[in-house]
């Protein structure tokens, strides 16, 4: 055997995060989850020094959620500390696709409520819960890991637990930690009850201002020894005031550890040359799949196709982030451009409520299904012309890179990780979608003008949607530079 191929031991890593698709999906997380640790399952330990990943990923239980199609096996029962005593922990253990994963159930964890409460407060014990009983669920196992890597503040009290245990408690001695952030503005604001209940006290390092000291995320930034946003631009963007919601100061002393890795898509489960979902397959050879599926989805929402109107879609949370108010204001603007919209999203009543609005007001132009609807996603991506994302700020965003692979070109904010992930026409070189700043009505409509006058030009409209189809938007990269962070970490 070639000495590459030759297993030098193993990077054990054990994976947390909130949701993970397929077991349970409410966002973006759920997609990385679900993707990212299986890329990097098929790393080969040549590209690893050696070395292969065990990596095993730890999500809650959370109330409502079935995984007896899974063939679920208990792996461990344990106790974590709690303010009455000891609180009894069952880690039940699942194979996705050779992926181990770890559901773990304790008391405020199955609380019956949704993945994610409105209120914080209602969410701070089951995810407090959740991140001790992760590390406390490795010593049930006796299985050291080398890293601890968390994800969004649902589990970044884990990254503080684990700093604070390190030094009385061997087990972990040697364990390192990696806190990805997805999304900075939601810190765990309302979990300080829940942090002190549990014994994790506030902090009081001075570079942390003082009304984050007890808060989840910024605990666990202040603790962890790598920081990952999830795209370059964004971890850029978080060291200024516009973008740092407040730690920009603390995270500017923290970033010689924060690093940039761009978020993958899971190509097999967005492809439109395989994708059940869709009225007829296509690919970047032959588009004729592709009028098909624009065809379908006239038909589907009753809308009357038009050659030379461009059918507009969002998919998205309605959320003051995603500009959701923006694309309701930017089309009402934009009444005398050719197109028809489709808007498919779900969350903030104000933003629905305006979506179903415009809706009444425009029938045979816009439509808007207010709900989560994994399936009508696919249809959407495909059958659209243009996607609007006019995200206020984006930590990484998915939605354009679906978009992308299936040939709609997106119309987008010039943030984070749409900044980085679509190319803007330069000189003679096409570009894969359209980048407007400032984040405003009249950008939003110049960029739409443009993206329209394009639609107008067919051979030059194919050579974009070519292009945004041949990008590269698999986990290889990423997946790559993750493990060769815990290759690094672990010395
Ligand atoms: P975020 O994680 O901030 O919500 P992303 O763009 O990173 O945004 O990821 C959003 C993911 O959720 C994408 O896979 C997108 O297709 C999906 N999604 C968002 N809203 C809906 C919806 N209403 N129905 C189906 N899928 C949705």
């Amino acid at each position: 055997m070639p000495i590459s191929k030759i297993s030098r031991g193993s990077i054990k890593v054990l994976f947390l995060a909130a949701e993970v698709d397929p077991l349970i999906k409410v966002g973006g997380l759920g997609d990385v989850a679900g993707s990212l640790p299986k890329a990097m399952l098929t790393l080969s330990p040549a590209n690893l020094h050696g070395q292969h990943l065990d990596l095993r990923l730890a999500i809650p239980f959370h109330a409502g959620m079935n995984i007896d199609r899974w063939n679920p096996e208990l792996a461990a029962t344990f106790e974590i500390p709690a303010p009455c005593g000891m609180l009894k922990a069952q880690a039940y253990q699942i194979d996705l696709d050779g992926l181990t994963v770890y559901v773990i159930q304790a008391g405020p964890i199955g609380r019956p409520g949704p993945v994610y409460s409105m209120i914080t407060q209602e969410d701070g014990e089951k995810f407090t819960v959740f991140s001790l009983a992760a590390l406390e669920l490795a010593k049930a196992l006796n299985w050291q890991p080398d890293i601890l890597h968390a994800n969004d503040w649902h589990t970044a009290a884990a990254v503080y637990a684990l700093a604070l245990r390190k030094e009385r408690d061997p087990f972990f001695a040697h364990t390192h930690s990696v806190l990805t952030l997805h999304n900075l503005p939601f810190m765990g604001a309302g979990v300080e009850e829940a942090l002190e209940k549990y014994g994790l006290p506030a902090s009081n390092d001075p570079r942390l201002p003082t009304w984050a000291r007890q808060y989840p995320l910024p605990l666990g930034l202040l603790s962890a020894d790598r920081i990952v946003a999830v795209s370059p631009s964004y971890a850029r963007e978080i060291l200024t005031p516009e973008f740092g919601c407040g730690l920009e100061n603390f995270l500017l002393t923290r970033q010689d550890a924060i690093m940039g890795i761009l978020n993958g898509l899971d190509q097999e489960v967005w492809d439109p040359r395989h994708d059940a979902a869709l009225a007829a397959p296509y690919s970047d050879e032959d588009f004729s799949g592709k009028a098909v599926c624009r065809k379908a989805l006239h038909e589907e929402f009753g809308l009357v196709e038009d050659p030379q109107e461009a059918l507009l879609t969002v998919v998205s949370r309605m959320d003051q982030q995603k500009g959701i108010d923006l694309v309701v204001e930017g089309l009402r603007q934009s009444l005398d451009l050719p197109w028809k919209a489709i808007i498919l999203g779900s969350g903030d009543p104000t933003l629905e409520r305006a979506c179903l609005q415009l809706q009444e007001e425009y029938p045979g132009r816009i439509r808007a299904a207010i709900r989560f609807d994994s399936r009508l996603s696919h249809r959407m991506y495909a059958g659209a012309d243009l996607l609007l994302m006019p995200s206020r700020y984006e930590p990484c965003g998915l939605s354009q890179m679906i978009a992308m692979r299936y040939g709609t070109l997106p119309v987008a904010s010039e943030v984070g990780g749409l900044k980085d992930t679509i190319q803007v026409r330069q000189g003679n070189r096409e570009g894969t979608g359209f980048l407007f700043h400032p984040v405003s009505v009249p950008a939003f409509r110049k960029a739409l003008e443009d993206a329209l006058a394009a639609y107008q030009s067919r051979s030059r409209w194919k050579t974009m949607q070519t292009l945004a189809m041949r990008q590269d938007f698999s986990w290889a990269r990423s997946a790559l530079d993750y493990a060769l962070l815990y290759l690094k970490l672990k010395g």
